[in-house]
């Protein structure tokens, strides 16, 4: 076997992806991953699908991204900053966990809601009810699904279009949802036996970004990781990610963020050097990874 490909991030169905967790290792397969993780907003719920369906020769890291909040600068009337948290091999039952992840479900499903209404008071052909079609049984609820449905009601020609002049944060028809302050989120993980690495830190295109005085604190809250090759993050700032992951002694990685059709991102697009993600699970008191 050659050098292991990673990839640390990626949705189902039982977030906003498209494929189901099962459909999430075998693309994971066909694109020659030896390690995957799957990391469903705000739910564990895709695990044991995914675990089941494990093919030879595909590792599972079981996770799942935290919707969190940061300090924004000092003096910043915006407040706070929404950014998310990569949780991996924690347990799933760890009462916090489950409790924080539950009351995250029903604000993710009453803001969509809300979003949904907003828009269709507007006379945007959209339904409550179309929308929730799109959400299997327990699934996390997000705008994606809410831009699936402009786009099949003809409004938008795609996800992006519909993010980009519809539902981006702070939109006419944006509501917030109530997010974990981060530093609560790593201290959860942690409790849980788990790892946290920050979930694409710099992703600008998505709003304002952190400062230099979050990583330091996620750090000292015990934060392992930083994501800093992803999608949605430039070549300079890549460069000042891995500094700052230095600096503060924290493990770099890489993923690709895969949402089946809702990104136009494939897994495997972006990876993680083998030697971090042994640092990486080296931190972790957890679960193990699961072998094929
Ligand atoms: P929510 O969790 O409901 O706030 O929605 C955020 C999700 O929307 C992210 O996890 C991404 O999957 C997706 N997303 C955010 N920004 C964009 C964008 N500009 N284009 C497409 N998808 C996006
Ligand atoms: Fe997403
Ligand atoms: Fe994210
Ligand atoms: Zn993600």
């Amino acid at each position: 076997m050659g050098r292991p490909r990673i990839d640390l991030h990626t949705h189902s169905t039982v977030s906003d992806g498209t494929d189901t967790p099962a459909g999430v290792v075998t693309a994971a397969d066909a694109a020659g991953l030896d390690v995957v993780a799957l990391t469903d907003h705000d739910t564990v719920g895709g695990w044991d699908e995914a675990a089941a369906a494990l093919p030879t020769g595909v590792a599972l890291v079981r996770g799942a991204e935290f919707s969190c909040v940061a300090a924004g600068e000092p003096g910043d009337p915006r407040g706070d900053i929404p950014v998310h948290l990569l949780g991996y091999l924690f347990d799933p039952a760890h009462p916090a966990i489950v409790a924080e992840q539950a009351r995250l479900q029903g604000e993710r499903e009453q803001r969509l809601r809300r979003m949904t209404e907003r828009m269709a008071a507007a006379g945007f052909p959209v339904d409550i009810d179309a929308v929730f079609a799109l959400l299997p049984n327990g699934a996390s609820a997000g705008r994606p699904h809410l831009a699936r449905a402009l786009v099949a009601a003809g409004v938008v020609s795609s996800v992006d279009e519909a993010f980009a002049t519809l539902l981006y944060t702070g939109s006419p028809y944006y509501v917030e949802k109530v997010d974990t302050p981060a530093a609560r989120a790593v201290e959860m993980v942690r409790a849980a036996g788990g790892v946290t690495v920050f979930a694409h830190p710099l992703a600008r295109r998505r709003g304002r970004v952190v400062g230099e005085r979050v990583f330091v604190e996620l750090a000292e809250a015990g934060l392992a990781g930083l994501e800093v090759d992803h999608p949605d993050h430039a070549p300079a700032d890549r460069a000042l990610l891995r500094g700052i992951a230095a600096d503060l002694d924290l493990v770099t990685t890489g993923s690709s963020d895969y949402h089946g059709t809702n990104k136009t991102t494939p897994i495997g697009a972006e990876t993680t050097d083998p030697a971090q993600f042994d640092a990486l699970v080296a931190r972790a008191a957890g679960l193990d990874v699961l072998a094929p």
